[in-house]
């Protein structure tokens, strides 16, 4: 790998005795990349000339930062990157009275190809590696000045079907050494790739999985997430139930609310039915509305009552407060905005 960024502390220090350098310069590089955001080895100052000559054959990778958008309502950020070959991705700042919250991408594109999302109408262009996650982060804190206490992972692409580089970027993240960001600060967010699921499971993390549910039963999940063609809710929830007795951490279900498909009593009381026993908190969400969809949110009587109904049943449910809406709305609706304007102007 020449990808010096996406490298753990070990590998760099592997690589120094590799080109015949001490291995404790391994620990200034990673801290340059990692504590100091370092985009050229020029800015290495303690690093001698003849190593940072050599080191020119491993190039970090950095995103460009080629739109930001502020929210004039709530100071919610949303950034628009380019990545080395031209691809672009979306992130997002939330600026909360406890910190300071970046959603990242995970991929470029998505082929998961749920109904009511912009991020996947134009299929997947390719899996982000360790260092265009971490760098999303990277750019964020450096280009605000402030540090960025929560990550999550629910930006542009299903981050467990790019799960080897998502678990190399949550050791980058959270270790020692470098931004170190809590795990106990960290969400991941799926669709449910259920032997995924497991996998994760067995790594112990210490963060937070948060589930996309958006339905009460296979059949209407099955309309709303082609993935849910291939595993049931049922083997979906065991795998939940499997992440929380290896974890001991609660899971959090996102359910977007559909006027008229999903939002009803009878799918609260069904939904609250299916959650009895599993330690769970769901996420209600209207749903925003995309321009290529005909999905409309539900009224905000009907999300009240669906919290409300799920609470007479024991389950716990928070409506999520909407940040940045007088900015490009749905996820991946700026990406894909600037992808037709460029399209249009070849
Ligand atoms: N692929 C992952 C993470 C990215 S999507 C996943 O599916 O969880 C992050 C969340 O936003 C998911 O819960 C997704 O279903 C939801 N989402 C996507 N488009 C949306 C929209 N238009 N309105 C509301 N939620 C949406």
């Amino acid at each position: 790998m020449t990808d010096i960024k996406s490298m753990t502390l070990e590998e760099v220090k592997a690589l120094m005795v590799s080109l015949g350098e001490k291995p404790f310069r391994a620990k200034q590089i990673y801290e340059w990349l990692h504590q100091h955001f370092a985009v050229s080895y020029d800015e290495m100052t303690n690093l001698p000339k003849s190593l940072r000559e050599k080191l020119e054959g491993y190039p970090i990778t950095a995103l460009e930062i080629l739109d930001v958008q502020i929210s004039k309502a709530d100071g919610t950020r949303k950034y628009l990157f380019r990545l080395e070959d031209g691809n672009t991705i979306e992130s997002v700042l939330m600026k909360y009275r406890h910190g300071n919250s970046v959603c990242i991408s995970s991929q470029a594109g998505c082929r998961m190809g749920c109904r009511f999302c912009a991020s996947t109408i134009g299929g997947l262009a390719r899996n982000l590696l360790p260092s265009e996650m971490l760098d999303q982060i990277y750019r964020i804190q450096a280009s605000v000045g402030e540090r960025v206490s929560n990550v999550v992972v629910m930006g542009s692409g299903e981050p467990l079907d790019n799960y080897d580089n998502l678990i190399r970027f949550i050791h980058l993240l959270t270790e020692e050494g470098g931004i170190h960001i809590s795990q106990r600060n960290l969400t991941v967010s799926t669709c449910g790739l259920v032997p995924r699921m497991y996998e994760l499971a067995d790594e112990k993390f210490q963060m937070t999985l948060a589930v996309s549910l958006h339905a009460p039963n296979d059949e209407k999940r099955r309309e709303l997430m082609p993935v849910a063609n291939k595993y049931t809710m049922e083997e979906l929830l065991r795998a939940c139930r499997y992440y929380f007795e290896k974890t001991g951490r609660r899971i959090t279900f996102e359910y977007s609310l559909v006027a008229g498909v999903n939002d009803t009593r009878e799918d609260a009381l069904e939904l609250a039915g299916r959650l009895k026993g599993l330690n769970c908190h769901v996420n209600l969400i209207p749903v925003n509305p995309v321009r290529e969809r005909s999905f409309v949110r539900s009224a905000r009587e009907a999300v009240e009552n669906f919290k409300i109904n799920l609470e007479k049943c024991g389950i716990n449910g928070t409506i999520r407060r909407e940040m940045g809406s007088d900015i490009d709305g749905a996820c991946g609706q700026l990406r894909k905005r600037y992808m037709e304007k460029t399209e249009s102007e070849k």
